[in-house]
């Protein structure tokens, strides 16, 4: 069975997540999209939150299944049985963070493969982090983010504030 890993923060699932795991979904048996507990990071959304969201945005893809991890991408990869990561790329700077990572990833481990997706026209300017700004000052995220959590991530802004 070919698996793939999709991780990331998802701090909240946006429309521009949905769309690659969509599309990863076609590539492998089963796409594993894993919320990362990162350290570094005060993320507004609790790990049960995001998993939970990321259930509710995936639940039409029948070979997604949503996990968490934290420690080493690679570690975690491997024991899932796979060595495919999918990260979505949309702008140049992106490109650069995820060039110097993936080499990390695979000067580790020489077998793991960083699968990379470019992003659709319609969500090239689609982050976490603009509907997080978006939200607070009360703009609109129809259409950003999936329908069903729209009301959830607005609420949880708004009380934020
Ligand atoms: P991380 O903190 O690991 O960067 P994110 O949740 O910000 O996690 O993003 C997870 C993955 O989704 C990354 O590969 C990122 O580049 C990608 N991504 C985020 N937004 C979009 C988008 N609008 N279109 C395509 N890929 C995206």
């Amino acid at each position: 069975m070919r698996i793939g890993v999709c991780p990331g923060s998802f701090d909240p699932v946006t429309n521009g997540h949905v769309d690659i795991f969509y599309r990863a979904s076609k590539m492998f048996d089963l796409l594993l999209v894993a919320v990362f507990h990162n350290p570094n990071k005060k993320p507004l959304f609790t790990m049960q939150e995001r998993v939970e969201m990321l259930s509710l945005a995936t639940k039409d893809i029948s070979n997604i299944k949503v996990d968490s991890f934290s420690g080493l991408l690679n570690d975690y990869v491997r024991r899932q049985n796979s060595t495919f990561i999918v990260r979505g790329l949309r702008e140049f700077s992106d490109f650069e963070y995820e060039y110097k990572r993936a080499l990390l990833i695979k000067k580790i481990d020489s077998e793991m493969e960083t699968v990379f997706m470019m992003t659709s026209n319609e969500y090239s300017f689609i982050s976490s982090s603009g509907i997080k700004e978006l939200a607070k000052f009360g703009g609109p995220i129809t259409g950003l983010v999936p329908a069903c959590l729209e009301e959830r991530i607005i609420k949880r802004i708004s009380e934020e504030k």
